[in-house]
């Protein structure tokens, strides 16, 4: 089994990088993709560590597309290059945005007279890429909330008080820096997009125009009827189909590496196969 969605310490995950990999080899996982927001860094901490614990790590990352639907557009890049210049300017300018959206929403809160500070947020968050769930953990560790959840719900989710929209790509500039560094660019978590199905048809043959590679089919929070929607629209637009937990560790604690929400994410080696095929085709082509 494997896992083509991870987060570390590098973005908001609670496992380092190291500490995901051997959690991973303890699971018996063949691969995982590390996958973090908007970062890079801790590839090659988890690729040392993999080498050593026989885990195929695939270099990842997630980044935030713009979308005006309501929900979340959120876009998987694999087998990036995590030293391409290109990529690696763009996925800074997103975290200069993080820094930027995250000062504004501590700006917010003390004009709600919530007493935290930037500093103790930019604490919260030991690699560089600053999130919404750094923002929570201060708010937990002030006293302000019972529990990260709850500092979604009165503060930071979208319509809520302390939420702030941080400028974002397009989705045809999010899947070209992609794949500009080599990358097999996945539309991650599609029932976030909150679209029927009709709508969302749509929706991705305009990303596969852009040069979509993929869906994510197998996510914590798709049930047996999504994956089979999902699945159904990947066959259909001729799409590769994915799969992960996106598992974070203690900031969501009911989900579990390589194994999704009580099971329900359960991805055989054979999705790798086929995405690494996808990927050295591409290649193979581009040399042409
Ligand atoms: P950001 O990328 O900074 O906008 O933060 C989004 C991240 O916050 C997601 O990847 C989740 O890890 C986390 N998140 C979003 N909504 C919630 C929620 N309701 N409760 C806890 N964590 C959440
Ligand atoms: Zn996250
Ligand atoms: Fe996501
Ligand atoms: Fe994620």
């Amino acid at each position: 089994m494997i896992d083509l969605h991870t987060h570390s310490t590098a973005s908001d995950g609670s496992f380092t990088p190291a500490a995901l990999v051997d959690l991973a080899a303890e699971k018996g996982l063949t691969a995982i993709a590390l996958t973090d927001h908007d970062t890079a860094a801790g590839l090659p901490e988890a690729q040392a560590c993999g080498a050593e614990k026989g885990v195929e790590v695939i270099p990842g990352v997630e980044i935030a597309v713009r979308w005006d639907g309501g929900g979340a557009m959120h876009l998987l890049g694999y087998y990036i290059r995590p030293d391409d210049a290109g990529l690696a300017e763009r996925l800074e300018g997103l975290r200069i945005q993080r820094r930027y959206r995250a000062q504004r929403m501590v700006a917010l809160l003390n004009e709600l007279g919530v007493g935290i500070s930037f500093s103790r947020v930019e604490q919260m968050a030991t690699g560089e890429s600053i999130g919404r769930p750094h923002v929570a953990r201060a708010l937990l560790e002030a006293g302000a909330v019972a529990n990260p959840g709850e500092a979604f719900q009165r503060y930071l989710s979208r319509g809520r008080p302390a939420y702030v929209q941080r400028e974002l790509p397009s989705p045809r500039e999010g899947i070209a820096w992609l794949q500009s560094a080599g990358g097999v660019a996945v539309l991650a978590h599609p029932s976030t997009l909150r679209l029927g199905r009709k709508e969302l048809e749509r929706c991705v043959e305009e990303l596969k125009a852009h040069g979509l590679d993929g869906i994510e089919v197998f996510w914590s929070g798709h049930n047996r009827g999504q994956q089979e929607t999902y699945r159904d629209l990947a066959r259909r637009l001729g799409l590769l189909v994915t799969g992960g937990s996106d598992f974070h560790g203690a900031a969501k604690p009911d989900i579990e590496l390589g194994r999704g929400l009580r099971g329900n994410v359960q991805v055989p080696d054979s999705y790798l196969t086929a995405l690494r095929v996808h990927y050295d085709a591409r290649r193979t082509g581009e040399g042409n």
